[in-house]
């Protein structure tokens, strides 16, 4: 099991498949894009499920989670999926979308379970400003599929940046609602490449709750059902629909995180805000044995921080953005 100093056990491993994107939303990357990582240095399809495998059969992993970058780009990813699938785990998705209209029924039949489609706005011109790229169409379209193709309830995550899209709460509310998608409002986190956060622009979990309590009745949902969820639930309207808001700065959830986090290139980090690596791609190229990577990852987890300190004076943001180390 990977349990860390303060008793927290990791089950849930966000696997980032590429640092490349086909958007550039403002909150994660500048509208230039970034300089990816060569591919050499990209953990291959085997490494990816030798390492997945260690998690899931020696480690304790029982959710595995595809990110990027945008995971749609990674080549074999179907493939990868069945060989996941087969390991046990329940296998997930965080996507933007784009391109799972083509995919999301092969991906469905290779064993994924729930997928996440990030969706900040209904406004093309919004998403255009906010993106850089002329693409909420295929959005829309990859969304709709997911749901034909079963992979429900497919849940939507949606960043607020003040000024941008803040007006977009309860439309994208009202969206979700009628399509049955479950809608999750997460808030702006400092780590973005361009380091543009700051505190006051941020739209706070209050602030979202104002917005969208001007429209709707929203009943929170007991705290004893949240487990290690890291959204914080409303029923809207009497239910069954829900909506729900990831207040990663204001309301942290540090004390009951299972997450553990693998890089495009192959690094574990026990926390999205972690500043320290563990390598296991080099132990692997030279001939690590399983026992070998799994001791390395126990320890890594072993290391982690209480919390992210965003609050912290002495808080300094990690070196990697978002995108390279999969959201
Ligand atoms: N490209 C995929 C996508 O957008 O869903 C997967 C990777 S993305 C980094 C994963 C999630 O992180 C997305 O839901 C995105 O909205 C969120 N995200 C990116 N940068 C963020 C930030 N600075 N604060 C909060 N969430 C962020
Ligand atoms: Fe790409 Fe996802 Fe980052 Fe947007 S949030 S730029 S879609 S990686």
């Amino acid at each position: 099991m990977l349990v860390d100093g303060f008793g927290r056990v990791a089950t849930d491993l966000r696997v980032s498949l590429t640092d490349r994107c086909n958007l550039r939303c403002t909150y994660c990357m500048p509208p230039e894009g970034l300089d990816w990582l060569p591919k050499p240095e990209l953990l291959t399809d085997d490494e990816v499920l030798r390492l997945v495998g260690i998690g899931v059969q020696r480690l304790g992993i029982n959710e595995v989670r595809y990110t990027g970058g945008e995971p749609l780009l990674r080549r074999n990813l179907v493939d990868i999926v069945t060989r996941t699938a087969a390991l046990g785990a329940e296998v997930s998705l965080t996507t933007n979308g784009i391109g799972l209209a083509r995919l999301a029924g092969a991906l469905a039949g290779a064993g994924l379970h729930r997928v996440n489609v990030s969706l900040d706005t209904l406004d093309r011109d919004t998403f255009k400003r906010l993106a850089h790229r002329d693409r909420l169409d295929d959005v829309l379209g990859g969304l709709a599929a997911a749901e034909r193709a079963g992979l429900s309830p497919v849940k939507v995550n949606t960043v607020l940046m003040r000024g941008v899209n803040d007006h977009d709460a309860v439309p994208l509310l009202r969206y979700c609602l009628d399509k049955g998608y479950e809608l999750r409002f997460i808030e702006q986190m400092p780590l973005d490449a361009q380091h543009g956060w700051t505190r006051e622009d941020m739209i706070t979990a209050d602030e979202i709750l104002e917005r969208l309590s001007a429209d709707f009745e929203l009943v929170p949902e007991p705290d004893e059902e949240r487990g290690s969820a890291p959204a914080q639930t409303f029923v809207v309207g009497g239910g069954p629909a829900r909506v729900g808001i990831i207040a990663s700065v204001t309301r942290p959830f540090c004390g009951a995180c299972d997450r553990v986090r693998l890089t495009a290139d192959g690094q574990i980090r026990n926390c999205l805000f972690a500043r320290e690596e563990s390598d296991l791609r080099a132990a692997l190229r030279t001939g690590a044995s399983d026992d070998e990577l799994a001791e390395r990852w126990l320890a890594s987890v072993a290391a982690k921080r209480p919390g992210h300190g965003i609050d912290d004076p002495s808080f300094l943001q990690p070196v990697r953005p978002m995108s390279a180390i999969g959201g």
